[in-house]
């Protein structure tokens, strides 16, 4: 298994800077409640929080997709809830990647019927051409195509979550090595 690395450390931080300028701007005189979904999205979250220039609060959330590692079932739950209270909040969910879409519409759906003030979503990746469910992002690091994934919080079997780059899985050898 060969790990090719598709995006650097320093293109995801040009690229968090980005994102969090643009949601800086558009929560300015907001109360931002940040809801990350664990366990892939803990890095991105760290990064994109404080590389804002306005307050928030934060909070998280799990979901389960059962499924394999790399292919979901369509079956999602959600295996820890917000503990802050998000009705008439603003909240920005922030998540690893969008596939099928099936997790996120899941989330949007369940946080919706609690009420908040407004709902976003912020996803690192965005595999547009995947989608089970029409889903769209509010703001997206990058788009890919297919590919499994893995780095900057993202795991195949628990593994290569600390990666700081985010790097493509080739299948097919045993080469171990990130290149
Ligand atoms: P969806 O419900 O949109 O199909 O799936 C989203 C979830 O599947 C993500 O939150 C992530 O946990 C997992 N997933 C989808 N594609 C990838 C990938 O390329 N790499 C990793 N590590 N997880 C993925
Ligand atoms: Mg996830």
């Amino acid at each position: 298994m060969v790990r090719e690395i598709i995006y650097t450390a320093d293109e995801i931080k040009a690229r968090v800077g980005e994102l969090a300028r643009e949601i800086s701007a558009a929560y300015r005189d907001k109360d931002l409640l940040v809801i990350g979904v664990l366990k892939g999205a803990f890095i991105f979250m760290a990064d994109l929080v404080r590389a804002l220039d306005i307050p928030c609060q934060v909070d998280f959330v799990r979901l389960a997709s059962y499924g394999t590692s790399s292919v979901s079932s369509g079956r999602v739950a959600l295996t820890k809830e917000a503990e802050i209270p998000i009705t008439g909040r603003h909240v920005l969910i922030v998540e690893d990647i969008i596939d099928t879409g099936l997790s996120l519409s899941f989330l949007v759906n369940n946080l919706r019927s609690c009420n908040p003030a407004s709902l976003r979503v912020c996803a690192f990746i965005d595999k547009r051409t995947r989608r089970k469910v029409a889903f769209e992002a509010d703001y997206v690091g990058f788009s890919m195509d297919d590919g499994f994934v893995v780095g900057y919080g993202l795991d195949y079997d628990e593994r290569d979550r600390c990666l700081p780059c985010v790097c493509i899985i080739k299948e097919g050898t045993d080469d171990c090595s990130v290149q």
